[in-house]
């Protein structure tokens, strides 16, 4: 690929960073030909995506499967009261590319699994961590060991977080520090809260990590867990091995994982008082956005949003269905997971007859 070089007005935008001895002219041009995933657009993706975009990383793909909700608004910071209900990625890009013109913002709506996560950090220089869960975590660790791309593990709540650098091949990858992890026993941040402070400070870290990367020099993390806690002011720099007998990058044996059917149902804690089902296709199903709501609107169905990701129409009333480009569904104020999936089924029809 053809190296970029900097120019006159990006020599401005930058300068404040370029004059650091850490990062220097060599060092914006690194940036500027860099390629990087952020993987979740929430607490701590959302941050990072500000700060790279404005610092100049040449290439950023913004992965997300969500809308955009009222109770994000508090620590997501990318987002206003106009964008609620539309799909992340698409808001994202459009501030993004706002803030900096000079880069590439790709937006990718997928649901990270095993299936798709190969896919969908393929091809770039570092992935960040922005996810909320500890299965699609695991998915892009398996990926990133897979490609040797280098990832900067993150997660927070409450007032505490943690980050780490993992370099396959070098040093431990995330299952190696936490084995086995499943979600059902771990907090999350619609039960015990985030303070947004806490999600500025661990994702700053993560991007000074990434821009570390980058740049050619050694990430400060590598080898070790930072876990920071503000309302303590309490750091902990724990080191971190690589374990020997690790199913994915040593010699263990990989468990079997249970074999899902598609679609996958699952159900995201209770937001704003209703229960809220995302439904994961397994796959990408392409959707023509504007010929489903045609079709939708000529056989009486209340669309009540569409955009150029994604389109919402009203169910029994009170309950809402959003359908995303790439197949996902979120849907709000439904009775149960069967009828969520009835109606899933339902659509989905509608598309492959088209
Ligand atoms: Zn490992």
């Amino acid at each position: 690929m053809e190296r970029k070089t900097i120019t006159d007005d990006e020599f401005e935008l930058y300068s404040r960073q370029i004059v650091l001895n850490i990062i220097g002219f060599e060092g914006q041009e690194k940036l500027k030909n860099s390629r990087v995933a952020i993987v979740g657009l929430g607490g701590l993706g959302s941050p990072i995506a500000v700060t790279l975009t404005a610092m100049g990383v040449g290439y950023i793909r913004i992965i997300d499967r969500d809308i955009v909700e009222k109770s994000n608004l508090h620590r997501q910071h990318l987002y206003t009261f106009k964008d609620i209900g539309y799909p992340k990625v698409e808001v994202a890009s459009r501030r993004l590319r706002e803030m900096n013109p000079y880069i590439e913002i790709d937006p990718y709506p997928v649901y990270i699994n095993d299936s798709t996560a190969l896919e969908a950090i393929k091809e770039v220089d570092v992935v960040l961590d922005g996810l909320d869960n500890f299965k699609a975590r695991r998915a892009i660790n398996k990926a990133c060991y897979k490609l040797s791309i280098p990832y900067v593990y993150a997660s927070a709540i409450e007032t505490y977080g943690m980050v780490s650098t993992l370099i396959p091949g070098e040093g431990p990858c995330l299952e190696c520090i936490f084995p086995n992890t499943s979600d059902q026993n771990l907090p999350t941040c619609s039960t015990v809260g985030v303070h947004p402070s806490i999600l500025q400070v661990i994702s700053s870290i993560e991007v000074y990590e990434a821009v570390n990367l980058l740049t050619k020099r050694k990430p400060r993390l590598f080898g070790k867990l930072l876990i920071y806690d503000l309302e303590e002011l309490s750091s902990n720099l724990l080191e971190v091995k690589k374990s020997v007998n690790c199913p994915i990058c040593g010699g263990g044996k990989i468990i079997e994982e249970e074999k899902i059917e598609y679609p996958e149902i699952e159900e995201v804690c209770s937001r704003e008082g209703k229960i809220t089902y995302i439904i994961n296709p397994g796959q990408v199903i392409p959707v023509e956005i504007k010929s489903l709501s045609q079709k939708l609107y000529s056989e009486g169905y209340e669309v009540s949003r569409t955009s150029d990701f994604s389109l919402t129409f009203k169910v029994d009333g009170n309950g809402t269905f959003s359908l995303l480009k790439t197949g996902i569904g979120i849907v709000e104020g439904l009775s149960s997971k069967e009828y969520a999936l009835k109606i899933y089924e339902l659509i989905l029809r509608k598309i492959l007859n088209h």
